[in-house]
């Protein structure tokens, strides 16, 4: 498989992290958008695949590159699947992990343990081009519960209050190790990576 310089359609410092230590072991030449001056695009779309669709079609356009976009957010079945696609702004403008968390603990409090389940999204888009016509797309979740207070300072956003019953420790007690072999992002990034193998005339 041979493949051309990627774009990754991100300014999400947490979301880089992870990415950067996915992408490690494997011989892919991936390069931030920063790197192209790309900006935060508005993001529209009613559904994540929409989102993710708008951030690597402009990231490719800007850098001139394929482009792989993640949109990915919380969905909490107590709360009709809010925050969802406003997970980054669930409380609102500046962007705030710590502001985010104390809402979505606030919207819970009267929802008691063993009604408080809900689950990671992670939408993955990869673009050859800006036009492309057939784009890749991976979506992977992953479950869990929400805890009545934050513990652990790993991970970013709603980690410290994700709570994963079989590890019992929230996302945010996991090693950066753990929580990529568990994740949403882990494991959608591992079959997007498997798809691009599968692709006719590879990337
Ligand atoms: P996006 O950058 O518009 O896709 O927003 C993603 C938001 O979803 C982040 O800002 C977080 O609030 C939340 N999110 C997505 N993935 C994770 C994760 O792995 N841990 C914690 N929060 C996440």
């Amino acid at each position: 498989m041979t493949l051309t310089p990627l774009v990754l359609a991100s300014g999400n410092a947490g979301k880089l992290r992870e990415f950067h230590q996915l992408l490690a072991p494997l011989d892919l030449d991936v390069r931030p958008q920063a790197d192209f001056w790309v900006a935060d695009v508005e993001e529209t779309g009613l559904t994540f695949v929409e989102n993710a669709l708008i951030k690597a079609r402009e990231a490719s356009r800007v850098s001139g590159l394929a482009a792989l976009a993640d949109d990915s957010g919380l969905e909490v079945d107590a709360l009709k699947g809010a925050p969802g696609i406003f997970s980054a702004r669930y409380a609102g403008e500046p962007k705030s992990d710590e502001r985010n968390n104390a809402r979505l603990l606030n919207d819970l409090i009267d929802v008691p343990e063993g009604s408080r389940s809900g689950r990671y999204w992670c939408v993955l888009v990869y673009l050859r081009h800006t036009d492309d016509p057939v784009p890749l797309i991976v979506q992977r979740s992953w479950e869990g519960e929400i805890l009545a207070h934050p513990r652990g300072d790993g991970g970013f956003g709603y980690d410290p209050v994700f709570w994963l019953p079989d590890q019992a420790r929230s996302a945010a007690e996991l090693s950066a190790q753990e929580k990529n072999h568990f994740s949403h992002r882990g494991r959608a990034l591992r079959a997007l990576v498997e798809a691009l193998a599968e692709q006719p005339g590879g990337s």
